[in-house]
């Protein structure tokens, strides 16, 4: 089956991207495994009009008003492989479907790689948290804590003290430097070297953190900079250039969003750091319009 563009992955960026191509009357198929980034939160901050919105309500309608276009199709699959073909692009999906295109937009997101502390996992998204951006003020003048990930920790813990009185949980790491740790008291941030061995208790809005001996600290929040990895192979498999960003990889685009092999585009989280639904909304929407003026004039 042959359309216009395929994008894969049918998040904020992919159903953003596809609503673009399909508004300039080309077809577009969205391909989506439908494990959204953000699935893990039951509010999104910080987007235009949906400010506390349920996340994945908001990609519910966005789906909906999509599938209302005849040049959009949605298929509920997985992109299995994508290799270049004389005028374009086959991509195989995990159920078997076979699809040919002139353009690709890649948009399938990326997975956090979580601390192995036990608690963390079942937290995330509630209590332990990434971006203060994102839900910091819900917290604010709450204890805030940030578990240490690696040295940009630091500065992690600098920034949340502009939500709450925050303690930089050492996990039985070395401390800073002397100038990172003159500028941490600076920001009244506590530190504190015992190493957390689990996050504990009752998950209603405040997290306890257990140290190695037994003795625990309640907190709002805590924070961590999870590095991420990227959810699918398909762009290392269609030899698009990836640049190391400060939590992952970051596959490399131009300014219309198109990857360093030409025809293939990749918008959201893929492509960029930090991440917010607002920046990979943006990305599609870019993206979207050069493949249309591609298709148009290219
Ligand atoms: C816990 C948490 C809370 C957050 N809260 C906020 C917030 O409040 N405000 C905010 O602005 N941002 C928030 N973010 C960030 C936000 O979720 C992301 O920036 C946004 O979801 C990125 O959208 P995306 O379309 O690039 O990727 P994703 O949302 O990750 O979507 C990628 C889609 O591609 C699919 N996919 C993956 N591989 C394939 C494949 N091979 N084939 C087909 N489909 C595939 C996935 O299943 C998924 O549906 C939060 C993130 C997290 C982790």
């Amino acid at each position: 089956m042959r359309h216009d563009a395929i994008v894969v992955g049918g998040s904020f960026a992919g159903l953003s991207a596809a609503t673009y191509i399909a508004r300039g009357r080309r077809s577009v198929v969205v391909v989506d495994a439908g494990i959204p980034h953000n699935r893990f939160a039951a509010h999104s901050h910080g987007f235009l009009a949906q400010d506390g919105s349920d996340p994945g309500q908001i990609l519910a309608t966005a789906r909906e008003q999509l599938a209302a276009y005849g040049e959009a199709s949605l298929v509920g699959a997985t992109a299995i492989d994508a290799r270049p073909v004389e005028d374009g692009f086959a991509v195989t999906l995990d159920n078997g479907l076979a699809l040919e295109t002139s353009k690709l937009v890649l948009a399938f997101g990326v997975a956090d790689i979580l601390p192995d502390v036990p608690g963390v996992a079942e937290r995330w998204g509630r209590t332990v948290l990434h971006c203060p951006y994102c839900h910091g003020y819900e917290i604010s003048r709450q204890r805030l804590g940030v578990l240490y990930g690696s040295p940009r920790s630091a500065q992690q813990a600098m920034l949340i003290a502009e939500w709450g009185p925050t303690t930089l949980f050492l996990d039985g790491q070395a401390s800073p430097d002397a100038d990172t740790m003159e500028e941490l008291v600076r920001r009244n941030v506590f530190l504190e070297p015992a190493r957390v061995i689990a996050l504990v208790g009752e998950d209603h809005g405040l997290v306890d953190i257990a140290f190695e001996g037994g003795r625990q600290e309640r907190m709002g929040a805590l924070f961590i900079g999870a590095p991420n990895r990227l959810n699918s192979d398909l762009a290392e498999r269609l030899g698009c250039a990836i640049d190391d960003g400060p939590l992952g990889p970051v596959i490399r685009t131009d300014a219309d969003r198109m990857t360093s092999v030409p025809g293939v585009y990749a918008a959201g989280d893929i492509a960029r750091a930090p991440h917010s639904v607002t920046w990979a909304a943006s990305d599609g929407v870019t993206a979207g319009i050069a493949v249309h003026r591609s298709l148009a004039f290219g």
